[in-house]
């Protein structure tokens, strides 16, 4: 047997070196390395990608709560305006009443 048949048969171009090398580590299973073998891949790939969707869940429920506190500052600011309105607008009724009452 040669040394290259025990060797994992992954091979990768390296493009800094612009050459293709043969991964160094001892093929395990089914002529590859734990981490090479098709079977591992998968499962990383299975597991960066339930990894990505966790940190976009975990950004999008930021932003609900950011989003969400800023509805409720706005709902309050907006109430307090109208009521501001409102007053006013009492003021002004009670100003030119009196102002008609005066000028008789
Ligand atoms: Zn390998």
């Amino acid at each position: 047997m040669s040394v290259i048949s025990t060797r994992c048969k992954e091979v990768f171009f390296r493009k800094h070196l612009r050459d293709h090398f043969q991964c160094s580590r001892s093929a395990v299973k089914d002529g590859y390395c734990k981490q090479h073998h098709p079977e591992s891949r998968k499962a990383l790939a299975i597991k960066n990608e339930a990894r990505y969707n966790a940190n976009i869940l975990k950004r999008a429920s930021t932003t609900d709560v950011r989003l969400a506190e800023l509805e409720k500052a706005n709902d309050a600011l907006e109430a307090e305006n109208a009521a501001l309105k409102a007053e006013l607008e009492a003021e002004r009724r009670r100003a030119s009443y009196s102002l008609r009452k005066f000028k008789k």
